[in-house]
């Protein structure tokens, strides 16, 4: 049980399912639409969805420049697939003139494992659990690059698909679709 409050981005995507996950350990866990709410919480999940849509009304509803100043700031934050793309400072493929919240020193690829391999599953290992990972990825981006803070958590098809560059954590893949908390309690540990 943990005292923190964790906001997740509701404009677009797996909201519910985020909410959800944080409930089930223990932690207040609100949706996120405005400022004030923003300002409210101790740490943020950007959940997967569409990377385009979210930026647009993160830009429309006035949360585009606060969500930047928080996450610079230090507030912990954990994207999820599209919110891997919202974290990362650079996108290759992005639709033209996506914009990101930005933050965590990488490239991501959208869309990277193709057409083919639309959405695939696989059993993922991942570092600082011991077991591995049921990962779930759907239209996933990849890491292309990382900075020199960035540490690879797990790799797909030889591609970083999980990292962590302080208190900010990504996944190409859907913790929140699965019953399995350990991601999201890893999240919970950059809260501190
Ligand atoms: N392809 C989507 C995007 O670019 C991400 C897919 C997802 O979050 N499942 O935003």
């Amino acid at each position: 049980m943990s005292t923190a409050r964790v906001g997740v981005l509701a404009l677009q995507g797996d909201v519910r399912e985020h909410l959800a996950a944080l409930t089930a350990l223990g932690v207040e866990a609100v949706a996120v639409r405005r400022p004030a709410e923003l300002e409210s919480v101790d740490g943020l999940i950007l959940p997967g969805g569409e990377s385009t849509t979210m930026a647009k009304l993160a830009r429309i509803f006035d949360l585009l420049e606060p969500l930047r100043a928080r996450i610079k700031d230090g507030m912990p934050a954990f994207g999820t697939c599209a919110g891997m793309i919202l974290l990362a400072d650079r996108i290759v493929d992005g639709a033209a003139g996506q914009e990101t919240i930005g933050g965590l020193d990488i490239t991501v690829r959208r869309n990277a494992f193709g057409r083919q391999v639309d959405s695939f599953e696989e059993q993922l290992a991942l570092d600082g659990l011991t077991d591995p990972v049921h990962a779930v990825f759907i239209r996933a981006p990849w890491v292309e690059e990382t900075g020199p803070g960035v540490e690879v958590l797990a790799t797909a098809a030889g591609h970083p698909v999980a990292v962590r560059q302080g208190r900010l954590l990504a996944t190409s893949f859907h913790p929140e679709v699965e019953t399995d908390g350990r991601i999201h309690r890893l999240f919970l540990d950059l809260l501190g």
